[in-house]
């Protein structure tokens, strides 16, 4: 099979099969080779490796990763692409494509079902509809993975790899940097897409860690803090959290930072991970 990678070759392919592209499943296929390997490498694969793809559109990226991986399995959501798959991959033994939403699947599930005991990794050029929920899944729910790379909005990238005391830093910031190390792996422009999208790309990696980065007694309690602090960014800390879904009244919030060693004047941009797990455990331990 002809490789997929180049603007000539997707062009044949969607006009062959009379594919028409959907807006709202972010469908922007990748159409240049330089960036196709920046996300390959960023993800360091290898032939022990099973690689789970989000979204295979017409298998450019598969194509490029099954070569290095021992495993891929590509899941992608329209089912107008499923033939098209089977056509572009058909050659590649080792490429299995699941027609699915992976919001909706259980990851825990098809890992054990297709891993045999190989390390996973993710790698996805995303629909940027769907960028932080379909990342927050593999997270939240602690798949077994050690690396995401994958191409997003560049805005989103900046957050997630953002530190305190910088306008990007948020609670998704805390949230990515709870379970990864983040790091920028290129800067993407417009024009390495067919359609082009609207906005500027980034690849970023994301580093599953082993443990989170801080411990705590309840992440729950955990992120409603976080959530909470950053719901009002204006607000000092005090303010912001006593009015705000904790219900938790003034006075108790007043102690609570004041034996967390945190300053109730400042703003919630200025906490670090720890300082945000100290106050959450300061807090399920008194009420
Ligand atoms: N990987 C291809 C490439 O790089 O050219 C396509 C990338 S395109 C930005 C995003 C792909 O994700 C599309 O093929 C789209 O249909 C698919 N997709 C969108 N939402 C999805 C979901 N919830 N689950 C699985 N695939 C999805």
């Amino acid at each position: 099979m002809e490789r997929l990678i180049s603007p000539r070759v997707t062009k044949e392919i969607v006009k062959k099969h009379g594919f028409r592209f959907t807006k709202s499943l972010g469908q922007n296929f990748l159409v240049d080779e330089n960036i196709l390997y920046k996300i390959i490498d960023g993800a360091e694969v290898d032939k022990e490796d099973m690689v789970i793809e989000v979204g295979p559109g017409i298998g450019t990226l598969t194509q490029g990763v099954a070569e290095r991986a021992g495993k891929v399995v590509a899941v992608e959501i329209d089912k107008t692409l499923i033939p098209i798959l089977a056509e572009t991959l058909g050659e590649q033994e080792n490429v299995e494509v699941i027609n699915a939403d992976i919001l909706k699947i259980d990851i825990h599930k098809l890992i054990k079902e297709k891993s045999e005991g190989r390390p996973v990794k993710v790698i996805a050029n995303l629909p940027y509809y769907v960028t932080t929920p379909i990342i927050m899944k593999f997270l939240e729910e602690k798949v077994p993975i050690q690396n995401i790379v994958v191409m997003i909005q560049k805005e989103v990238a900046d957050r997630m790899q953002a530190q305190p005391n910088t306008k990007d830093y948020g609670a998704l910031s805390v949230a990515v940097q709870y379970y990864c190390e983040p790091e920028i792996v290129a800067r993407v422009p417009k024009t390495v897409f067919i359609p082009q999208p609207k906005i500027e790309s980034t690849v970023i990696r994301l580093k599953v860690l082993k443990e989170p980065r801080v411990k705590v007694a309840d992440e729950k309690m955990l992120f409603a803090v976080v959530k909470a602090a950053f719901g009002k960014r204006r607000k000092t800390l005090l303010n912001a959290l006593s009015n705000s879904s904790l219900n938790i009244d003034k006075e108790t919030i007043k102690k609570m930072l004041e034996s967390s060693g945190i300053e109730e004047k400042r703003r919630g941009e200025t906490l670090t991970i720890e300082e945000f797990a100290k106050l959450a455990d300061t807090l399920c331990a008194h009420i």
